[in-house]
């Protein structure tokens, strides 16, 4: 029985099949309807076993929801806004949404959240830093060039984060506005960024292709602009401790909290 069930590639129904007979013994159920929920049994854990590669795949730096966002410590960021985006709108409509702040404030988060929405109602994301990127649009071989830009149109949801923190070469600069071309209108990018737009002009060394990349990002897109405090750095603000408890103390960083933007 279990060589058949292999050989039509039904893997999960062998472990299954004991405990769905005695169901079947017990409830004495048709044989239509025996067959039916093993075949149900299977396909459900083929589904769950296709969203953990998808998320897998996805690279996505830590599990994100906006429901373990805090909107009372970050009150510029609308509430309203990103659960409208987390109902998938942004998929539809190929709206990029680029969020802009300085470090700590949810920029992560927030893409990663809207990613995970997007994964769990089927579709294809990918995360990766610009200076990532960057490094894969500028890489001899098979895998870098155009090739990169071709794997990263791909993705449904594409996230590109930290925005900032690299100088581009030429190559890359053109690479990446070949990127977000190929994508405008069709596939949302997801952006953050501690940068003002007026500094892409000096991020991808020329300030026509910058404005043109930026053309792209922005004529379909959200932008959510985050001017609150670090989340990291919460517990060492007086703030958060109107009694006075170890303000001041500085304690060790967990590893979250030691990576940069
Ligand atoms: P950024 O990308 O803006 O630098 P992150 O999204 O990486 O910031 O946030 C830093 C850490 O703090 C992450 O672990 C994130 O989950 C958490 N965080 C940030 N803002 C909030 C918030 N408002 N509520 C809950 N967790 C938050
Ligand atoms: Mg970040």
């Amino acid at each position: 029985m279990s060589t058949l069930l292999s050989q039509l590639n039904l893997t999960s129904l062998p472990a299954q099949l004991p405990a769905l007979l005695e169901t079947a013994r017990q409830q004495q159920l048709s044989y239509e309807a025996f067959l039916e929920l093993a075949l149900q049994r299977e396909l459900a854990e083929r589904q769950a076993r296709a969203q953990e590669r998808r998320l897998r795949s996805a690279r996505l730096p830590f599990a994100a929801r906006l429901d373990s966002f805090d909107w009372s410590f970050q009150p510029s960021v609308s509430e309203r806004m990103l659960r409208e985006l987390a109902g998938l709108s942004f998929v539809k409509t190929a709206t990029n949404v680029v969020f802009l702040g300085p470090p700590g404030v949810g920029k992560t988060h927030l893409a990663c959240s809207l990613a995970t929405a997007a994964l769990e109602a089927g579709h294809s994301a990918l995360f990766v830093t610009l200076r990532e990127l960057s490094q894969q649009l500028a890489q001899a071989g098979p895998r870098g060039g155009l090739a990169a830009v071709r794997r990263y149109s791909q993705p449904t949801v594409l996230v590109v984060d930290e925005v900032g923190y690299t100088r581009m070469s030429d190559d890359q600069a053109h690479a990446l506005f070949e990127l977000f071309s190929t994508r405008y209108a069709r596939r949302p990018t997801l952006v953050t960024s501690n940068l003002t737009f007026a500094e892409w002009g000096t991020l991808l060394g020329d300030e026509v292709l910058a404005s043109a990349l930026l053309d792209r990002l922005l004529h379909h897109a959200e932008v959510v602009a985050i001017n609150g405090r670090s989340y990291r750095m919460r517990q060492r603000l007086p703030a958060d401790h109107p009694q006075g408890t170890r303000t001041g103390e500085p304690r060790p960083l967990s590893p979250e909290e030691a990576r940069v933007g």
